[in-house]
């Protein structure tokens, strides 16, 4: 099983506590961004796309305990940038183990086999590894060769040093369920616990804006992977109905809040994949953003959005919502012959609004004035 139990058992208990609460919108996952520099620079990635005074940000290891103690979600993905860039993610990732948090640490791997003996094997760490296909297709969609042989050799050398491994795909349009089905059988071979897999999001950044996925086009694809797949024992990280909504099967909107982002510029609304502006502190995110103004058919930024981090605590709420339902795609497998569940109108969506620009001036304004004051601090000391 992808998922061990004991974090299926500790995230059930997690939900079931909320909804006994009658709290309505509570996190699974943290997105925590320590930083955005990365040793890639992955044509289909919109995360990196900044000035160096951005990019050389990060949060120190106070700001990331403080981010997981507020937020209080059960699971802390930690994503990028690279995050064993970062020199003091020995001291993140102590620090949230002490806490029993499930982390999943991704990576491009390109520097794992350096910082393995930072890490010691847990149950609570997972080394979440980026790859989007087999040799060709991921070298070329990360923009370098010989990078698919160090990322294997990585999860090779991890694995036998007993540590928890999860390969992280995102499927860009032109992908072939054939090319798709040989790469799940090749992680299967290299032994990791599970395939977390999601259709690419269409950053507005991103330098190669023509290979992002329709939904149409997502869903298809997905019951053809999965077609291939009967009878491969392929083991995913990830709940079934969400594996039911790549195929088509529901209706599904996302759950924003499900998945909270903290990176360099705060709390970002209303989700990892779009930056709409930034709240101070999570209680802000949660009180001030207008949620309903988000989501597909609400807003154009969303409209092809099928991304894990919007509606993987969507297909969780179903599961507890409806386990029988869930059980049953559980045994069966998605429907891959039927017709699919309606898609949402895209009739009365508000346009885009593009606000990348003034975040950035707004934080480098602030970076600089923070400058000045600590010049001034030290000259005032002299
Ligand atoms: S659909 Fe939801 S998860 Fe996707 S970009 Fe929009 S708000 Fe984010």
């Amino acid at each position: 099983m992808a998922v061990p139990l004991i974090q299926q058992l500790r995230v059930g208990a997690y939900v079931v506590k909320q909804r006994i609460k009658g709290v309505k919108k509570y996190p699974l996952v943290l997105m925590l961004e320590p930083l955005f520099r990365c040793n890639l620079a992955c044509p289909g990635c919109g995360k990196i796309d900044y000035p160096d005074d951005i990019l050389n940000r990060r949060l120190s290891v106070d700001e990331c305990i403080e981010a997981v103690e507020e937020c209080g979600a059960p699971i802390v993905s930690i994503p990028g940038g690279e995050p064993l860039i970062h020199k003091e993610i020995k001291e993140i990732v102590d620090a949230l183990i002490a806490r029993k948090k499930f982390i999943y640490l991704c990576t491009n791997a390109l520097l794992l086999e350096k910082k393995l003996h930072l890490f010691k094997p847990s149950p609570y760490l997972t080394f979440s590894i980026h790859l989007d296909g087999l040799e060709a297709d991921h070298d070329r969609a990360v923009d370098r060769k010989g990078v698919f042989q160090i990322a294997t050799r990585a999860i090779v050398k991890a694995r036998d040093a007993g540590f928890r491994v999860n390969v992280n795909c995102t499927l860009f349009d032109g992908a072939q369920a054939e090319d798709v089905a040989a790469f799940f059988d090749y992680g299967m071979s290299l032994g990791v616990e599970g395939i977390t897999v999601s259709p690419g999001y269409a950053y507005e950044r991103a330098p190669d804006q023509t290979h992002f996925l329709s939904r149409q086009k997502t869903k298809q694809l997905f019951r053809n992977v999965f077609r291939l797949g009967k009878g491969r024992n392929w083991r995913f990280s990830q709940s079934t109905l969400f594996l039911d909504f790549l195929a088509g099967n529901q209706e599904y909107q996302c759950t924003p809040w499900g998945n909270p982002t903290r990176n360099v510029f705060g709390w970002q609304r209303p989700c990892y994949l779009l930056g709409e502006g930034y709240a101070p502190s999570y209680k802000a995110l949660m009180a001030e953003t207008d949620w309903e103004s988000y989501g597909t058919g609400k807003y154009e930024k969303c409209a092809e959005c099928m991304v894990h981090c919007g509606y993987e605590a969507t297909a969780v709420m179903d599961t507890i919502a409806h386990p029988m339902k869930a059980l049953k795609t559980f045994i069966k497998g998605p429907e891959l012959d039927g017709p699919m569940a309606p898609e949402i109108s895209l009739e009365n969506q508000r346009p885009a609004e593009y606000i990348f620009e003034s975040n950035v001036q707004k934080t480098l304004t602030q970076l600089h004035a923070e400058a000045e004051e600590r010049a001034r601090g030290r000259s005032d000391a002299a």
